[in-house]
């Protein structure tokens, strides 16, 4: 009999899939790692449990505390999951560019959400950052996770993520391919994969194009709308030494490979996926990678949290995406 105590000992775990159809022309493997199957819907269930797991061994989290964190959504979910099962209240605050099903989500596992301007940049008072901070100062017990500098973040990855990639590619792994945010994931899962394969497996970033990562010369920093990677600043979480490359997409391209993965590859991913997607066929046909590499892509979470705007025809035609709506939309049988 096989019955889990907590669904949070369902963190963890996520499959890889090969790639099939969005990969023309590139002669490598390219592997996905799926993890809106984690029991959140997103990779951000490994950080929460690490970080709370750590935030209660150092005292800064004691029981019938409050935890305060600015998410855009996936953070809070994994933190709600953990907080719940071990009692603790939640707030959250995020941009307002962030969808309503992922704030209507946040609210279903009982956290209560602060809304912040988009616009207002880290060091704005009404940025979502700020006010966080000033919310885990006012309330009682309150504690901020910070993400974007807890080193439990990348560690969890390095913990989990990593291994995970290394035992079920049988150590054969060449790329790792990622989304920067916080910075978290790639440093996390690229550390130990160059550790445990002597340095050999070369970790790729991808970026959304306006974000201060992938900045070269000339390119400014702007908005931009795919959500949950990409800064404006350097968070602690982010080891720059570890990647060796970083490829920078733009909001068209993501957005068009992130319904075809759903299209073609029966992969309902979010537009972050998406990116690290183009970034990893970019990188492979760039670099004429070979049937005997393996590239391993991760995935960050599910579209279900972009019905409303990625998967909308009409958000999408709003927005300047017309050309990719008519890309991948099969003509309906009945107007
Ligand atoms: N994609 C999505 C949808 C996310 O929410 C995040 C986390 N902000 C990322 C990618 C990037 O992960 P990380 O913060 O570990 O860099």
């Amino acid at each position: 009999m096989t019955i889990h105590n907590s669904i949070t000992e369902l963190i963890g775990h996520t499959p890889l899939v090969k790639l099939n159809h969005v990969t023309d022309g590139v002669k490598a493997t390219i592997a996905a790692k799926i993890e809106y199957l984690n029991p959140g819907g997103s990779s951000k269930d490994r950080i929460a449990e690490r970080i709370i797991d750590a935030a209660e061994r150092s005292g800064e989290l004691k029981p019938g505390g409050v935890i305060v964190e600015p998410t855009s959504g996936n953070t809070g979910v994994g933190l709600a999951l953990v907080a719940l099962s071990r009692g603790y209240r939640t707030i959250f605050t995020l941009p307002d560019k962030v969808s309503q099903s992922k704030r209507d989500v946040l609210k279903a596992y009982g956290a209560e959400i602060v809304v912040t301007p988009t616009d207002a940049g880290p060091d704005d008072p009404r940025s979502y950052y700020q006010v966080a901070d000033r919310l885990a100062k006012a309330i009682p017990g309150g504690y901020r996770p910070n993400q974007y500098d807890n080193p439990n973040g990348p560690d969890s990855h390095y913990h989990t993520t990593g291994p995970e990639i290394w035992e079920d590619t049988d150590h054969k792994v060449t790329h790792f391919v990622a989304g920067i945010g916080t910075g978290g994931t790639i440093s996390g899962t690229g550390r130990y994969l160059k550790e445990v394969s002597g340095g050999a497996v070369k970790v790729i970033g991808s970026d959304p194009a306006g974000s201060i990562y992938s900045a070269g010369p000339g390119d400014t920093i702007h908005q931009y709308d795919i959500e949950g990677v990409g800064e404006d600043f350097y968070p602690k979480a982010f080891d720059r030494t570890i990647t060796d490359d970083i490829v920078r997409v733009n909001d068209h391209d993501a957005f068009l490979m992130t319904r075809r993965l759903a299209a073609e590859e029966g992969l309902l991913v979010g537009g972050s996926s998406g990116m690290a997607v183009v970034s990893a066929v970019r990188y492979a046909k760039e670099h004429d990678l070979d049937e005997n590499q393996i590239v391993v892509v991760l995935l960050p979470d599910s579209g279900r949290g972009y019905l409303e705007k990625i998967f909308n025809d009409d958000w999408m035609r709003a927005h300047g995406y017309a050309d990719v709506v008519e890309a991948t939309t099969r003509p309906s049988l009945v107007e």
